[in-house]
């Protein structure tokens, strides 16, 4: 096993809560330099000064991922602060239920704004940074509610385009970057409890359903989504780009 981070700096977006702190505090623990991204400059602090206070070594900065000089501006700070950009979690996201025939326009360009353009972009501004250097790991968070190897979701129209998106664009992506030694892949969460799921008000009843379909019969926990990261952006999985790795206790099987 070769989970060791040392020297290797890592990018988190919306890693003030949820999959995204949990993937910050387990690579600060292995060793990686983290930054720790989301719209909260002051949330991101608090992140941060949590790392630090366990040893480590982080960097909180506001960013919008709907926001290309945001992006520049954080990939610019992050080389100024730890000399390169190895890693790039892009992980922030939203998830709002609405039945697809009163989904307005608005609302389904605001959730492919954040979950799909703002991958490409995060993606696109890392990326031109790992190729100089000639290697780099992109780790994209997705969904099983993403259609193909995934499901549907009733309520998710917006969401699961988006999901779907970020699935082909990791394959396209591992494609276009393998030449600079940059692997790209895409994890699929099934359900994990964080703070998006508590406040996606999803009725008790669906809720009681959806855990009936999964196996291991339990939500699961934004340090399981963590350990699958650190999998991803570690050289034990070498040789694995343009995968989806689905960790949702089941559901799907
Ligand atoms: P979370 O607790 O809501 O964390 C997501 C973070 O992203 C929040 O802090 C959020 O801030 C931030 N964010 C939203 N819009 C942003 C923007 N424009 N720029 C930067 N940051 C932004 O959610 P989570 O459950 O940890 O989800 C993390 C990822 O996993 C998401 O991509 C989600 O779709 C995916 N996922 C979650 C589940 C699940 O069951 N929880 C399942 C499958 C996949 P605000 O709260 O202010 O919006």
């Amino acid at each position: 096993m070769n989970s060791n981070l040392k020297n290797k700096v890592a990018i988190i977006t919306g890693a003030r809560r949820g999959m995204g702190k949990a993937d910050a505090l387990l690579l600060s623990q292995v060793g990686a330099k983290v930054v720790v991204a989301d719209i909260s400059q002051e949330e991101c602090q608090l992140v941060a000064d949590e790392i630090k206070k366990n040893g480590g070594e982080a960097l909180a900065i506001k960013c919008d991922v709907t926001n290309k000089k945001e992006i520049e501006e954080m990939v610019k700070k992050t080389v100024e602060k730890f000399g390169q950009v190895d890693i790039l979690v892009n992980n922030a996201g939203i998830c709002e239920f609405k039945p697809f025939l009163e989904m307005t326009e608005e609302e389904w360009k605001k959730t492919l704004d954040i979950n799909l353009k703002g991958y490409f972009l995060c993606a696109q501004a890392c990326a031109k940074e790992m190729a100089k250097q000639k290697s780099g790991v992109i780790v994209n968070i997705a969904s099983v509610v993403m259609g193909q190897i995934g499901k549907g979701m009733a309520g998710l129209a917006h969401y699961s385009a988006s999901k779907g998106g970020i699935a082909a664009l990791t394959k396209t992506l591992a494609l276009e970057l393998a030449p600079y030694n940059i692997r790209v892949n895409t994890i699929a969460p099934g359900a994990i409890d964080t703070p998006m799921a508590a406040s996606s008000k999803i009725d008790p009843k669906m809720l009681e359903a959806t855990l009936a379909m999964i196996p291991l019969h339990r939500m699961g926990k934004p340090e399981e989504i963590a350990s699958t990261v650190l999998f991803l952006a570690s050289e034990d999985s070498s040789y694995i780009t343009g995968s989806i790795i689905v960790v949702d206790g089941g559901w799907l099987a």
